[in-house]
C-alpha cells in the first residue's frame, strides 16, 4: 500500500500480499475458544489448517514465481554466452529484517558469498539506505554502490553514455579508484536533511518510532510502534508532508520513506549502471536482479520490458510482483549466489582445459 498525500485518513498496513495467506488472523479466532481443553483443541486445529492453507497459496504462487534454486538449470541456459550482471538489494535480500536498522548485519558467509560472485560478474548493491551506510554494511570494494533508491549512485567510468550525463561527476572511490558520481537528486539534499529534523521532532513522542536520514530520502520504521499507533505515525508524516509539495511518500515493509518527486528509482539505476558498464544495449546481456522491497519492483519492470534479464523477488509469502523466480529468504539467496559463482568456475575451467 502506498500512502499518498491524497489519503485523508492514512492508515498504516504490512504491502498486501497477493493472497489472504497471513496468519495474523489465526490468534484473533483463538480468543473465541472458552475452556482450556477446547482452547487448545481449536488452536491447534486452526493453526493446521491455517497453516495448510497457507502453504496452498504459498505452492500456488511458487507456480507462477518458481524458484530460483530449483529453476537454476532453466537459468544457465538462458545465461550461456552471455554477459551476467548482479544487482542486489541489501535489507531482507543479503541481511535479515530486524527489529532494529542499525542491527541489519549481513553474515561472513554472505559476504564471502557476494564477493565470490562478484569475481566472475559485475555486482552492484542497490539500497534504500545512505550509499556511505550500505558500503559500511557491506564492506566490498569490489563491488558498485548505489545508494538511496539509487539517486547516489558510485559506478564505474565507462566511454558510454552514462558518463556525458549533466549530473554525472568523475570522483574517486575509498581505494582511490576513480568512479563515475550520479547524483540525480543532488538539489533535495539541504530539503531532505530539513524535513528528517522535522521527523524526528514530530514522532519523538510515538514510542518505537525511528527516523533515519539516507541522504537523499529519509526513512520512518514503526515496526517497533504499537499497532494502535500506526494510524498516529501515518498521520504525523503525512502531516509534515503537507509543507514539502516536491517530496512523496512510499511505503516499504513497515517503513515510510520520504522521496524527492523525480524520475529516479532503482529500475533507472539499474539502467544507469547498466550503461555505465557498457552492457545497456548489448543483446547478451543477462542482467540478474534480486530483491524484497515494493522499491525493488520498479528494477524488476525495467528489467521485464527491456527483455535484458529478470528479477528474483525474496519473499516467504505470496506478494504481486514483476520479478520471474523467487526465493524464500536471505539463506536462499546466498545459496543461489554460491551456486551461480560454482557454475561460472566450472564452466571456466572447462573452457580453459577444452582443446582449441
Ligand atoms: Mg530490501
Amino acid at each position: 500500500m502506498e500512502i499518498t498525500s491524497s489519503h485523508a485518513s492514512p492508515v498504516l498496513a504490512d504491502p498486501a500480499p497477493a493472497s489472504k495467506g497471513r496468519l495474523g488472523g489465526v490468534h484473533t479466532s483463538l480468543l473465541s475458544a472458552s475452556s482450556p481443553p477446547r482452547k487448545k483443541l481449536v488452536k491447534d486445529f486452526n493453526l493446521e489448517v491455517a497453516s495448510e492453507d497457507f502453504d496452498t497459496a504459498y505452492m500456488s504462487w511458487m507456480l507462477k514465481y518458481p524458484s530460483a534454486l530449483r529453476s537454476f538449470e532453466h537459468i544457465i541456459d538462458q545465461a550461456k554466452g552471455k554477459k551476467i550482471a548482479i544487482f542486489l538489494d541489501y535489507d531482507g535480500t543479503l541481511s535479515p529484517i530486524v527489529n532494529d536498522p542499525d542491527c541489519a548485519l549481513m553474515s561472513d558467509d554472505m559476504r564471502s558469498a557476494v564477493k565470490n560472485v562478484s569475481r566472475h560478474f559485475p555486482t552492484a548493491i542497490i539500497s534504500g539506505r545512505s550509499r556511505d551506510k550500505v558500503y559500511d554494511l557491506v564492506g566490498l570494494t569490489e563491488l558498485y554502490y548505489a545508494g538511496s533508491h539509487g539517486m547516489d549512485i558510485m559506478g564505474p567510468i565507462s566511454n558510454s553514455g552514462s558518463s556525458d550525463h549533466p549530473r554525472c561527476v568523475k570522483s574517486t572511490d575509498q581505494q582511490g579508484k576513480a568512479v563515475n558520481l550520479f547524483q540525480p537528486a543532488r538539489e533535495f539534499l539541504p530539503v531532505i536533511d530539513e524535513v528528517f529534523r522535522t521527523l524526528v521532532e514530530s514522532t519523538k513522542g510515538i514510542k518505537g518510532a525511528k527516523v533515519e536520514n539516507h541522504k537523499f530520502c529519509a526513512s520512518v520504521h514503526y515496526r517497533n510502534v504499537e499497532e494502535k499507533n500506526w494510524p498516529v505515525i501515518a498521520q504525523c508524516v503525512h502531516d509534515v508532508l503537507k509543507g514539502y509539495p516536491r517530496l512523496r511518500l512510499t511505503h516499504g515493509r513497515k517503513v515510510l520513506e520520504v522521496r524527492p518527486v523525480i524520475d529516479w528509482n532503482k529500475g533507472k539505476a539499474v539502467e544507469f549502471l547498466l550503461d555505465s558498464l557498457g552492457l545497456r544495449s548489448c543483446n547478451d546481456v543477462l542482467a540478474i536482479y534480486i530483491g524484497d522491497d515494493k522499491t525493488d519492483e520498479d528494477a524488476f519492470k525495467v528489467l521485464l520490458k527491456s527483455n535484458t534479464g529478470f528479477g528474483i523477488l525474496v519473499s516467504s509469502i505470496p506478494k504481486e510482483t514483476r520479478a520471474f523466480y523467487s526465493l524464500k529468504e536471505p539463506s536462499e539467496v546466498m545459496e543461489f549466489l554460491r551456486t551461480l559463482a560454482s557454475w561460472k568456475e566450472t564452466e571456466d575451467s572447462d573452457k580453459y582445459q577444452s582443446p582449441v
